[in-house]
């Protein structure tokens, strides 16, 4: 019989590109091939010259559809076959060639508002709710809105294998997070745009929208993060202290090309309030949710394990985000390899001064 086959892929839209899908039947026996569309409908290309190429990179079950259905993940080329400018897979997949020695993983943590009528889901039509306060990993009443569509996506990204780890309420009502991992860079990314494409899908649905936007509220309320949480085989061995805290270094050379790839309208998350660092500023630090690069608290304990960086916003664009820090920290540890760094403490203590 017959298959559909949900072709998905990431347009041209600014400052922040949207996600696109059409669906293709397919005979029974045949893969998903090469695929086009009007480049001109997504700011890809212009009506005289408007055809794009679709090339399928990540293949799953379609959790929504059948049992033979399947959602096709695309990266976007011209018509010569060449990466298209708005294809940044083509450019992380550069660099996790050149550094797959370093065999780098990343969990991503992506928080979403749920909206409906203009306002956060469960928010009254005039004014405000409660304060923050209960409703992170809240649970209860009328606090907690939008929780059957997170089980909804929660059973899907499962059915589709990603590599979902978990779910909970987050600090603003009607924003929730996910978290996608620990994969390599390609993976965790490739992973993440479909696990937002079936968000967006499922909230359909239910009626309601899912954003991304980092500070869907102005004022006292949290914005949407997408922390990167990342490590090389190094620092996940013993002694991987010093490959971390070199990692924390490396990184913090280089604040504005990092923040630059971090996702639109930054500058109003990163306000140094709500559990932020403020954006022009870099500091590291153990169990700081104020830093930029929190190192957690168990991976402190043992020595060896990951950074988080709690910079990236919600609208990132992973394919971004994990190449700036792969080339980053590989480069600088392909220069200068990790020194023996400060005893553990010294550091950390170190660290919270230049806060
Ligand atoms: P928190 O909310 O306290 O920051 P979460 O439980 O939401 O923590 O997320 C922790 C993330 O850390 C997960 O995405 C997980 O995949 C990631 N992680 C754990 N170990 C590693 C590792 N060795 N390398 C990269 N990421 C890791
Ligand atoms: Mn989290
Ligand atoms: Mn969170
Ligand atoms: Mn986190």
């Amino acid at each position: 019989m017959a298959y559909q086959a949900e072709y998905i892929w990431i347009d041209g839209t600014e400052p922040s590109p949207l996600m696109r899908s059409k669906t293709k039947i397919i005979k029974d026996g045949k893969e998903p091939g090469i695929w086009g569309f009007d480049g001109s409908s997504t700011n890809q290309a212009t009506g005289d010259n408007s055809d794009c190429v679709l090339r399928p990179v990540f293949t799953c079950p379609d959790p929504l559809r059948g049992p033979d259905d399947i959602l096709v993940l695309c990266e976007v080329l011209t018509v010569d076959m060449r990466p298209h400018p708005t294809n940044s897979r083509a450019k992380l997949k550069a660099v996790v060639n050149k550094y797959k020695s370093f065999e780098p993983m990343f969990g991503l943590e992506q928080e979403y508002t749920f909206m409906k009528d203009n306002h956060p889901l469960g928010w009254p039509e005039n004014g405000y709710p409660a304060p923050q306060g209960p409703y992170y990993c809240g649970v209860g009443g009328d606090q907690m809105p939008g929780r059957d569509i997170v089980e909804a996506h929660t059973l899907a990204c499962l059915e589709a294998g990603l590599a979902i780890e978990g779910t909970n309420a987050e600090v603003m009502m009607g924003q929730w997070e996910f978290q996608i991992g620990a994969i390599g860079p390609l993976e965790v990314s490739d992973q993440l745009w479909i696990a937002r494409w079936l968000l967006f899908r499922i909230a359909e649905d239910f009626g309601v929208f899912a954003t991304l936007d980092a500070k869907p509220m102005l004022g006292d309320w949290n914005g949407a993060g997408c922390h990167t949480n990342f490590s090389t085989n190094a620092m996940r061995e013993d002694g991987g202290w010093k490959h971390i805290i070199a990692g924390c270094e490396a990184i913090g050379k280089k604040v504005d090309e990092h923040i630059e790839n971090y996702g639109v309208g930054i500058e109003l998350r990163l306000t140094g309030q709500h559990e932020t660092a403020h954006y022009t500023k870099f500091s590291y630090g153990v169990s700081d949710r104020g830093a930029s690069i929190r190192i957690p608290w168990q991976v402190y304990k043992d020595k060896k394990g990951y950074l988080e960086d709690r910079r990236p916003n919600a609208n990132m664009d992973p394919y971004k985000v994990t190449r700036v820090i792969v080339n980053t920290v590989c480069e600088a540890a392909s220069t200068a390899p990790a020194k023996k760094a400060a005893p553990a403490k010294k550091a950390a203590k170190k660290a919270a001064k230049r806060r």
